[in-house]
């Protein structure tokens, strides 16, 4: 019998494995698997998104002008130059079917975020995978992984699940050396929660260039990953590009309420960075202290490398136990070690306390 079948490199497709929220049985979860916000939704965002029940029956307002209009005031952009999406993946996925498809491949990073490889292999294209140096994209491997077919190169900016993080000057610098006709997208998903001041999140280099875009998200920082909002910026070509194929109403009226809320939320953005700013330290401190080796990060979650993948099993298994959920990251070719966000004070220290036992238990 024959069954309808979609193109062949679609089966290919491993699909997206999303933090869990539940352990069945216990009485409390403690999840840490999604690198969501400490700080749970913003007052006035949950307000917003109350409020806009009332014009759930109405169509969103497609262009989303008032959303750009606030994201363009608080980034110091043009909103001419900026497209909202329902999250960035949305964007993600339309890069990709726009910009590759067959014959038309895309280059990231070994360990860089998944969402690359799934949507590229939906448009047709050939990802493909370089090599990285210490869990850091290597950008001079990247650029000799260019060919003539290079449409798109992807670099998550911190990355994630590595919390990798390149320097300004080098992906400038990385960008010259790429053909004018690939694009360029940087994803800077974490970008509040940088402290290294070597960093940008892009503004300056698609500013500087015709063929750079920068996406962002509120479903970290802003605490909405629930609502689905991102946006980037482009140079006019790309976003001319965008309003064409991307979803006439990609964005909900609530999302778009709650984001503009949360924009305005006084001191959200500023409270979040300085919890994470202390805490991730204190994350990364206490692992260490229990044995473990965790890489630098710069997003809101830290990689701890358990060095086997038994050994990153046993304290998953463990964690749970507890009642904590942390991400496996097996399926970013890590299987050897587990992603951690950074909670709250109060999780933090049950995670510190959690991954402390199960050292001292694997060495009793
Ligand atoms: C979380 C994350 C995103 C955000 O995705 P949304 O679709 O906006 O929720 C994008 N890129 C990376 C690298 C991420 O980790």
């Amino acid at each position: 019998m024959t069954t309808p079948s979609p193109r062949p490199e679609i089966l290919t497709i491993t699909a997206y494995v999303a933090g869990e929220s539940e352990l069945p049985g216990a009485n409390r979860t403690i999840k840490l698997s999604s690198n969501e916000g400490a700080f749970g939704v913003p007052p006035s965002a949950r307000a917003a998104i109350i409020q806009a029940a009332e014009s759930a029956y109405r169509y969103p307002d497609g262009g989303a002008e008032r959303l750009r209009e606030a994201i363009g005031r608080r980034w110091g952009l043009n909103p001419d130059r900026i497209v909202c999406g329902a999250g960035s993946d949305d964007l993600l996925y339309q890069f990709c079917l726009a910009y590759g498809g067959p014959g038309r491949d895309i280059i990231m990073s070994a360990h860089g975020f998944a969402i690359f490889h799934i949507a590229g292999t939906y448009a047709g294209s050939r990802v493909i995978k370089v090599p990285e140096r210490n869990l850091t994209a290597d950008l001079d491997a990247m650029l000799a992984a260019v060919s003539p077919a290079t449409r798109l190169v992807f670099l998550a900016n911190p990355n994630n699940p590595t919390g990798s993080m390149v320097p300004a000057d080098d992906v400038a610098r990385f960008r010259a050396a790429l053909p004018p006709e690939v694009l360029l997208v940087l994803d800077s998903a974490y970008a509040e929660y940088v402290t290294d001041p070597a960093y940008d999140a892009g503004i300056k280099l698609v500013d500087a260039t015709d063929n750079t875009v920068m996406t962002r998200t509120f479903s970290k920082v802003f605490g909405l990953g629930g609502m689905r909002i991102g946006w980037c910026y482009a140079p006019p070509g790309v976003i001319d590009v965008l309003n064409r194929v991307r979803g006439t109403f990609n964005v909900s009226v609530p999302a778009q309420a709650a984001a503009i809320a949360a924009l305005a939320e006084p001191g959200w953005v500023e409270k979040s960075r300085t919890h994470n700013t202390e805490y991730r330290p204190k994350l990364t401190a206490g692992i260490q202290a229990a044995g473990l080796k965790v890489w630098p990060s710069e997003g809101n979650f830290v990689l701890v490398d358990l060095e086997t993948t038994e050994n990153a099993n046993a304290a998953d298994a463990f964690l749970r136990t507890n009642g904590i959920i942390v991400r496996k990251v097996g399926g970013y070719g890590l299987p050897h070690c587990l992603r951690v966000t950074v909670g709250t004070a109060e999780e933090v220290g049950l995670a510190v306390d959690a991954f402390t036992e199960f050292m001292r238990q694997s060495r009793g």
